[in-house]
């Protein structure tokens, strides 16, 4: 199998498996008072230490929690309190659920929120609490996000930035791009799965969604996951593949037998591409190719396994294409010979499929 689905979850890096394997062997909890808890206590710090300087931030102001949509519920539920919450149309579920009764904030053709209306958003009455991914998981473009964040502050609003995607695939600076909030996932970038942290500017009030025994400093209880939280730490800082060249052939490729980039025009991540495929079922083309031996994704999969019509493609105008999207996202173990052999299923899959639609 060739694996081409790192938005999912990306391949394990060995580092972080060798993180995990020696913190598997430290006994202690790191609440503990004796030598074996400070063990455990010195090594989530340096940990710690590493995720947040990984993206300009500082380490007191890091919660360890179980994941992306964790820190995306925690954000919004610290962050928005007695706020109105606007929401990016093409936010992940973790965002938009936890979100759920927010304002929609539209997005152009090519993905990219559409600033002019925030702005005329944040001129409305009350405080607002923004929530704004970084980078698309299901197309790769990126906000801009620096630019949103201005206007936010202009307003006196908040800005949460799931920035999932974009770790170990872009530089993340909480500084530069001016978020009060943004949250992280280790499984993304290389890391374990089940681990993420939520990253502050400055010092928020706790507003735990698990109090329990007040690790944390009171943002979320319950014992760390200290082997993860080693794991996570590990992937931090490695260079981020460079994948350009190889996403931008597959999407000439494609484009030769009738697909269609999704935010073509945009900033998107350099290993992800969406590709529609005008009038053909994405899951008659994910069982096509993975029949053929390659693990893409649809537009949007639910949790049971089903694909969904996807509603980033309809917040970008796709209408019934919609439905019609593969996610091609590359792995940092995918290689020249896996493009060019995917190149060719994919070929044959769309001229097949594009074909048997007009018969
Ligand atoms: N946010 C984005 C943009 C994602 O792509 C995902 C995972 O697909 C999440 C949040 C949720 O992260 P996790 O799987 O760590 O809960």
């Amino acid at each position: 199998m060739i694996y081409l689905d790192a938005n999912s979850g990306e391949m394990l890096r060995p580092s972080a498996r060798e993180a995990m394997l020696a913190a598997w062997e430290l006994p202690g909890n790191p609440s503990s008072v004796h030598q074996a808890g400070r063990a455990a206590r010195a090594l989530m710090e340096a940990s710690r230490e590493a995720i947040a300087s990984a993206v300009g931030a500082q380490a007191r102001y890091l919660v360890f929690t179980s994941g992306g949509t964790e820190a995306d519920g925690l954000a919004l539920r610290a962050m928005g309190s007695g706020r109105r919450l606007l929401v990016g149309a093409t936010e992940h579920d973790a965002v938009r659920t936890a979100a759920a009764g927010g304002e929609v904030l539209p997005v152009d053709r090519n993905g990219v929120v559409r600033l002019a209306e925030l702005e005329r958003r944040l001129r409305a009455e009350g405080p607002a609490l923004v929530a704004l991914m970084l980078a698309n998981n299901e197309t790769g473009v990126v906000h801009p996000i620096a630019a949103a964040a201005e206007l936010c502050r202009a307003h006196g609003a908040r800005l949460h930035t799931d920035a999932v995607q974009a770790l170990g695939r872009m530089p993340i600076d909480i500084g530069a791009l001016g978020a009060d909030s943004i949250a992280l996932s280790a499984h993304k970038a290389g890391g374990p799965k089940g681990t993420g942290a939520l990253v502050m500017a400055e010092d928020f009030p706790a507003a735990p969604l698990i109090a329990g025994g007040g690790q944390e400093k009171g943002w979320r209880g319950g014992t760390q996951n200290l082997p993860a939280i080693a794991g996570f730490a590990a992937i931090c800082g490695v260079a981020p593949p460079d994948h350009l060249a190889m996403r931008d052939r597959i999407g000439e490729a494609a484009k030769e037998v009738g697909a269609i980039i999704a935010g073509e025009q945009a900033e998107r991540l350099p290993n992800t591409l969406c590709l529609v495929l005008p009038g053909v079922r994405a899951d008659l083309q994910l069982i096509t190719l993975d029949l053929a031996g390659f693990a893409v994704s649809a537009g949007a999969a639910c949790s049971s396994g089903k694909v969904a019509k996807s509603h980033v493609l309809e917040a970008m105008g796709f209408g019934a294409d919609a439905g019609s999207a593969i996610r091609v996202s590359l792995s940092w173990q995918t290689d020249q010979a896996q493009i060019e052999q995917f190149i060719a299923a994919y070929q044959t899959m769309a001229r097949r499929l594009l074909r048997s639609k007009h018969t």
